[in-house]
């Protein structure tokens, strides 16, 4: 990972000669949490309300992520946000126009887990380009392991909310993601097929559930194929949390 100091001096650097005055520093806010928790719809609020207080907005969000539009953010529940989908946050810059960015007051990354170069873009606009970056993205993937950069930002940021969402089994406050299948990829992009939002304790029982169902399935020497286990596994976690 590169570091702030080397982002400062690069520019230092490419400042030498340059007509552009110093700018103000930027800002970072961070909005977390696990899957239904209602983070872009949160992004979104914010973006809207910068927005309507005169600034210059744009919204990245990541070009892997196709499930509801290819140029609009949307939340679960539909509302919509044009958008710039990228594979990458260094291309922002170039594709949006130089112009363009230095104008830009405010910039929203959603499903911000997806970027590599999440640290380094965000240290550049905002310590060295004046900007406001405010972004979401997952904290945890479905094994509650750091997902991309994501936490590496957190020392970065002025702010950080993490937002719960309801478990699906219980109605409790939710932190964790569950994945209802037993793909073992740490990228998987779905909805509400794939995953739900749960409690510690569904988490656990969840958990528990698909690693029994796993041993008794290798123990019995049962040959099925990867997505015939997946799906039968993932039907026994999901039933048997379901039922609880
Ligand atoms: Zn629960």
């Amino acid at each position: 990972m590169a570091s702030c100091k080397s982002s400062i001096a690069l520019n230092s650097t490419d400042r030498v000669g340059s007509s552009h005055p110093p700018r103000v520093s930027g800002e970072i806010h961070v909005i977390i949490g696990p899957m239904f928790a209602g983070k872009t719809t949160s992004l979104l609020r914010r973006i809207r309300s910068e927005r309507n207080n005169g600034r210059n907005v744009a919204m990245i969000k990541s070009s892997k992520d196709t499930r509801y539009a290819i140029d609009s953010v949307v939340t679960h529940d539909g509302v919509k946000f044009p958008c710039w989908a990228l594979p990458d946050l260094t291309s922002f810059r170039h594709n949006v126009g130089e112009d363009a960015y230095e104008k830009l007051d405010v910039v929203g990354i959603d499903e911000a887990q997806f970027f590599e170069d999440l640290y380094d873009f965000c240290c550049k606009a905002a310590d060295t380009d004046g900007k406001t970056v405010i972004l979401s993205g997952l904290d945890g993937d479905y094994l509650r392991r750091s997902f991309g950069s994501v936490l590496d930002i957190i020392p970065l940021a002025d702010t950080v909310t993490k937002l719960t969402a309801r478990c699906e089994v219980c109605g409790k406050k939710a932190f964790f993601t569950f994945r209802k299948t037993a793909a073992t990829q740490t990228e998987l992009i779905g909805g509400a097929d794939l995953y739900m939002p749960v409690c510690r304790q569904h988490y656990v029982n969840g958990q528990t559930v698909v690693q029994t169902s796993r041993i008794v399935l290798e123990s019995t020497n049962v040959h099925h194929q990867t997505t015939q286990f997946s799906s039968l596994e993932a039907a026994t976690a999901a039933a048997v949390l379901q039922s609880q």
